[in-house]
């Protein structure tokens, strides 16, 4: 086992305790593929349809194998759609909680089964896009073998769901799903978060822990700093409690309807705590008090996005914030000394305050032009100077921005979050790669 120390990024965590709330039963769930990156969905539902739980609902049409499957058994009530018919929701009311049954395979066969078998059952039963590519974060082409895969039992973002939690009563789906892992790729490194604490059993088989600020935990960080040679550049994740959904599908034949989530956040009333949820469930039933003035961000406070129009759980988070909404700018609040505002520079006079700080939507402002402070560059985790790749990017200067590191870019949003500017580095960054990754496919 292997320590790795991250001594960049930021730390900004909302102490979630290690206790699961009893589990939280939802009338309805929502799919939403407008937030799954890079797929174009195709629906394979209309209004009124009777789903049960594991039915096809839509599909990628970039690779029509790769389907997308009901949470709950019920009745499509209602397919929203936005803007250049964009599908942003497909909602459904839970009624007859019947199962698709897949194909199952016993625990002990799974080393004997071929690897394109277990990829079909994978395939099939709706959870082959759990697993990502590095460093673009699409979901891999099934055919392909990776350098390696890496299973983080840590989420990236501090406040999501710890293994102490989600790994309780679930070692053996978790053996299972490394034993499929075993037939995915040669090389498999197993890393958690180096103040956690795992049952045991599977402490013994972990190979690198981390520690440090955030995005310590995020699988392309932990990369940048092992990785020996250019193809590692393409390695697979997936995170331990999605790996323990892909051995439940496959050890049950059954699409695995829950996981667990945290909800935590500067302006949450109710302890921050780890819920056991449907997939797709409204964040309503997590949240019970209302109040007008916060937002609940999914994702994380640094890149996680705003839920507002479609407040439901997605496929692959599980870590809600509620956070402050940006209100309007206070009078004369320039020359304010903001003892509680958030600063890495010393914008306001925070950094003389040692007590609790805000954390908010707020852009302390209208957008203002880089100082070259190199501020961005100080605390990016993968060693970019992100001012001057995002000027390459404004440019058009692809080649110069791929030069200056930004596939290397974790997508992590600290750049953004300590520029006193306030620039959407991280953003940016983000929409580059992504363009630049579909002109390759
Ligand atoms: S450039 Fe990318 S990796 Fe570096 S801080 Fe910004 S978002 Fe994070
Ligand atoms: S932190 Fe913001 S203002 Fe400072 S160099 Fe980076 S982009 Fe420019």
């Amino acid at each position: 086992m292997k320590n790795i120390n991250i001594k960049k990024g930021y730390t900004q965590v909302f102490d979630v305790e290690s206790r699961l709330e009893k589990a939280i039963s939802s009338k309805e769930v929502a799919l939403t593929p407008s937030r799954i990156p890079f797929i174009k969905p195709k629906l394979l539902v209309k209004k009124g349809d009777l789903l049960k739980i594991g039915s096809p609902v839509f599909f990628d049409k970039r690779n029509p194998e790769i389907k997308f499957l009901s949470p709950a058994g019920g009745v499509v009530k209602n397919i929203v759609f936005g803007e250049r018919r964009v599908i942003k929701k497909i909602l459904i009311v839970i009624e007859k909680e019947e199962y698709e049954q897949f194909e199952s395979i016993n625990h002990d066969k799974i080393s004997k089964t071929d690897r394109a078998d277990l990829v079909k059952h994978i395939i099939n039963g709706g959870l082959w896009p759990l697993f990502r590519e590095l460093p673009y974060r699409d979901y891999p082409n099934k055919d392909k073998i990776p350098p390696q895969i890496i299973v983080n039992l840590n989420s990236p973002e501090p406040e999501g769901p710890s293994p102490s939690v989600y790994l309780e009563n679930e070692e053996n789906n978790f053996f299972a799903g490394l034993e499929i892992l075993n037939k995915l790729s040669d090389k498999t490194f197993i890393i958690s978060d180096a103040s956690d604490e795992v049952p045991d059993q599977i402490d013994k088989l972990i190979t690198h822990k981390v520690a440090g600020n955030y995005p310590a935990n995020d699988p392309g960080t932990f990369l940048y700093h092992i990785k020996k040679n250019i193809p590692e550049n393409s390695s697979w994740y997936i995170f331990g409690q999605d790996l323990i959904m892909i051995a439940k599908l496959v050890l049950s034949g059954k699409y695995p309807t829950d996981k667990v989530v945290t909800v935590s956040g500067s302006m949450n009333k109710d302890d921050n705590l780890h819920y056991r949820v449907r997939v797709g469930a409204p964040l309503n039933d997590l949240v019970k008090h209302t109040y007008d003035d916060f937002k609940i961000i999914q994702g994380g406070v640094f890149r996680g996005y705003d839920t507002s129009d479609t407040p439901y759980s997605g496929y692959f988070e599980n870590s809600f914030n509620l956070l402050k909404k940006e209100g309007e700018d206070a009078l004369f609040g320039f020359v304010m000394p903001g003892f509680k505002k958030n600063t890495v520079s010393k914008t306001f006079f925070s950094f003389l305050n040692t007590g609790t700080r805000e954390i908010e939507c707020s852009l302390n402002g209208e957008e203002r032009a880089c100082v070259n402070c190199g501020t961005c560059s100080k605390f990016c985790p993968v060693d970019m100077f992100p001012n001057i790749t995002y000027k390459a990017v404004y440019a058009d200067e692809v080649e110069e921005a791929i030069f200056s590191g930004l596939l290397d870019c974790v997508e992590c949003g600290v750049c953004s979050f300590v520029c006193p500017s306030k620039i959407e580095l991280a953003k940016d960054l983000k929409n580059a790669k992504s363009e630049y990754y579909k002109e390759q496919v």
